[in-house]
């Protein structure tokens, strides 16, 4: 059998470049590579990292690593689930890898969770080789739907309680996620004191872009905030989200529901409700420009 190969991969090290964070490269060891392919939108790799576990790269740019992708997953799904006082249904659009899923079920509040994700290639491979993710795809209240996001919701306006946009980076097929209009979208799909929380960045490297995405927010939501945790093998270690709700008054930044100390310990690894209102505290060079 021929061995696998990648453009992204030399002498046993994957060095992730794109014009996205130009003149910086994260660099993973690679114990062996095992899926190379082109689906219909994307360049599709995953490969066994000597420290990181398996790690899912589309496009050149990690998306998530079986040692780290808990930080996120936690973070965009507990943010707006527990800023809300009893979601019942939600939304997921991206987040193929099916981690979102895993979270947003841990809510004995919710009946039914949708996803849709463009790129029937992600599922699939994280079935193979993310097993720990994919375990979101088996709940019974889960619901896919592969096509596009922004297309489903221009067909489909739902009455979601939270819709979380898991996105990957704005440019190829998760373009259309970042506009206005995509905003607008989400929020005439949402019930009354709906929350949306959307994949945002990081504020090292894309403040301008975060700035823009609030500032068109905000002509559309009420409540707009920016919160932001740790992710070692995202660009700068700091992946943000964007938080909108369409009820004004409302205080996103602190959880109006709690997990008991017991499950936080035993079924969860980086959310907790301390981290929940530390997430917003932004540093000085951010908060000037994105509280604006
Ligand atoms: N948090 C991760 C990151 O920033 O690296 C994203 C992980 S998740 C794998 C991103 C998913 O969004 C991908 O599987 C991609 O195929 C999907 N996606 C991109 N554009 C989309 C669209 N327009 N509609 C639905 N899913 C989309």
């Amino acid at each position: 059998m021929t061995e696998l190969t990648h453009p992204n991969i030399n002498d046993g090290w994957f060095r992730e470049s794109t014009t996205l964070w130009p003149g910086q490269a994260m660099s993973l060891k690679v114990e062996k590579i095992l899926h190379v392919a082109k689906s219909l939108f994307q360049d599709v790799l995953v490969f066994k990292s000597t420290d990181y576990g398996n790690v899912l790269v589309l496009d050149g740019v990690i998306q998530a690593t079986e040692r780290d992708e808990f930080a996120y997953q936690e973070m965009i799904a507990h943010l707006p689930l527990n800023a809300h006082p009893d979601p019942k249904k939600v939304l997921v659009i991206g987040g193929g890898d099916g981690g979102v899923l895993r979270e947003v079920v841990k809510h004995s509040t919710i009946e039914s969770v949708t996803l849709v994700e463009i790129d029937e290639m992600v599922p699939q491979v994280s079935k193979q080789y993310l097993p720990a993710m994919a375990a979101g795809f088996t709940h019974p209240k889960v619901n896919v739907h592969i096509g596009d996001g922004f297309a489903y919701l221009k067909e489909h306006t739902g009455s979601y309680d939270v819709i979380i946009t898991d996105s990957s980076d704005p440019v190829g097929p998760a373009e259309s996620l970042f506009g206005e209009t995509f905003y607008d979208l989400m929020r005439r799909s949402l019930r009354p004191g709906g929350i949306i929380c959307t994949q945002g960045e990081c504020q090292w490297l894309h403040l301008e872009l975060i700035s823009t995405v609030l500032t068109n927010s905000r002509k559309i939501y009420p409540v707009v905030e920016y919160a932001y945790s740790a992710v070692p093998t995202y660009p700068c270690g700091q992946i943000g989200y964007i938080l909108c709700c369409n009820e004004a008054g409302r205080d996103l930044k602190k959880p109006v529901r709690k997990f008991d100390e017991e499950f936080e310990k035993t079924q969860l690894r980086y959310y907790n409700a301390q981290v929940h209102e530390a997430a917003f505290v932004l540093p000085g060079f951010a908060k000037r420009k994105l509280e604006a």
